[in-house]
């Protein structure tokens, strides 16, 4: 059984000590330590303590996980007296950075993480309704988790907020077993608005928290250049598709998820549009459609991550390669290829020489368009290389 998770706003003064290893990561600006690299004793789960190195130098606040390789995760270079407080100033603080950063919609993440020196802690918002995932023994602790909606209730004015529970991850954090449910209000469903493309949003489905809001600034960005017959593989719920349809004639949408595409066919009657979708596999679709000799003028690729341990590495750049190379064989001359990745493992330089590949192999010439990220609502911190994971590119085909 796991020791009680302890109640942060107690100011007990618990510390861990970190090896010349773990010290030299913490200086360069990264907030995690492995656990090989920590002395804690008789810490319990989620306590908040002070880190020092070897000789007792003091290094910073962190919060302390009993069971997650990453044992602790810097929350602060200064001692923290009130732990709550200082979480509802983080969070205000988020708030604040996406009024300055967000455009266009009604959507997008509130809180990430590490990102936003909230390890743990994810809020996502749709219009009215809020989405909240905590990921880590410190952020379930009850004092915590009161600040967090206390904070978002009085900042946002929510009709609702949702928890969204990975109940894997409450195992790997040894934490109780809890359903997904309202932890605020009475709302859980709603209606978004991004970039003029209004979704569905239902909170107790989809993949994530519902939708994939790192994408936004993608979806407007293709719908710059796309045109003529379009097709959206990996689908999901419709947002490359909703987005494209303006500009172009057709747009089919391809997922192997029935729900995704009951949701896909729901937003596209919600913006008075109607497209084709498609249930199946897109590797084998992609195979089929290329040897029967389609054509498209665009196509948005946007699979899920390959490579969700450095191990997948190999096996991701050649699903990669083959899903782009079979795309690019059903490029018109003038088409407009919109490819991305989502998996950290593969880094930005991997991704553009897999596509590279895979233009040679179809014997075309492809300008890059544009090279870009996650929408800015998903922020990267530059000592922090996992804050950053997401890949677009958008190409031409020249010849
Ligand atoms: N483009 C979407 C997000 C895609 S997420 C958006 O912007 O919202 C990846 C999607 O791939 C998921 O919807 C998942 O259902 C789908 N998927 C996973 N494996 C697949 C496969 N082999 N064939 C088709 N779809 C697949």
């Amino acid at each position: 059984m796991p020791k009680p998770t302890a109640d942060s706003s107690a100011q007990v003064e618990l510390s861990v000590k970190v090896s010349p290893k773990g010290s030299a990561r913490l200086k360069a600006g990264h907030p995690w330590v492995y656990r090989s690299d920590v002395i804690a004793d008789d810490v319990p789960p989620g306590a908040l303590v002070r880190v020092t190195d070897l000789r007792g130098k003091f290094l910073g606040s962190a919060l302390y996980s009993s069971s997650s390789q990453i044992a602790i995760r810097m929350i602060a270079s200064e001692p923290v007296a009130d732990l709550p407080a200082l979480i509802a100033g983080r969070i205000r603080a988020a708030i604040a950075y996406r009024q300055k950063f967000v455009a266009d919609s009604d959507a997008f993440r509130v809180v990430f993480s590490e990102a936003d020196f909230l390890p743990g802690l994810i809020v996502d918002r749709y219009n009215d309704v809020l989405s909240v995932q905590i990921l880590t023994q410190a952020m379930d602790a009850e004092g915590v988790r009161g600040a967090i909606v206390e904070t978002l209730v009085e900042e946002l004015k929510p009709a609702g907020i949702y928890e969204r529970v990975d109940s894997r991850i409450r195992e790997l954090e040894q934490l109780p077993a809890r359903a997904s449910g309202l932890v605020w209000g009475q709302k859980s469903s709603t209606v978004v608005s991004m970039n003029g493309v209004r979704f569905h949003h239902d909170g107790r489905e989809g993949q994530k928290t519902g939708s994939f809001l790192d994408q936004r600034e993608n979806y407007a960005a293709a719908a710059r250049y796309a045109h003529g017959e379009a097709l959206d593989v990996f689908c999901y719920q419709g947002g490359f598709a909703l987005h494209m349809a303006a500009k172009c004639s057709s747009v089919t949408g391809v997922d192997s998820s029935r729900p995704a595409l009951e949701m896909a066919d729901k937003n596209a009657a919600l913006n008075g549009r109607e497209l084709e979708w498609i249930e199946g596999n897109a590797f084998d679709l992609l195979k089929d459609y290329a040897f029967s000799g389609r054509q498209y003028d665009t196509i948005a690729l946007d699979p899920p991550a390959f490579a969700k341990t450095k191990r997948d590495l190999e096996k991701a750049l050649r699903g990669y390669k083959e899903l782009n190379l079979r795309a690019l064989k059903m490029l018109r001359p003038g088409g407009i290829l919109v490819t991305c990745s989502c998996s950290f493992h593969v880094s930005a330089q991997d991704f553009v020489e897999v596509v590279a590949d895979a233009a040679r192999d179809a014997h075309k010439s492809l300008r890059l368009l544009e090279k870009r990220g996650q929408a800015k609502d998903h922020p990267i911190l530059l000592n922090v290389p996992e804050t950053s994971y997401l890949k677009c590119l958008i190409a031409t085909v020249t010849s």
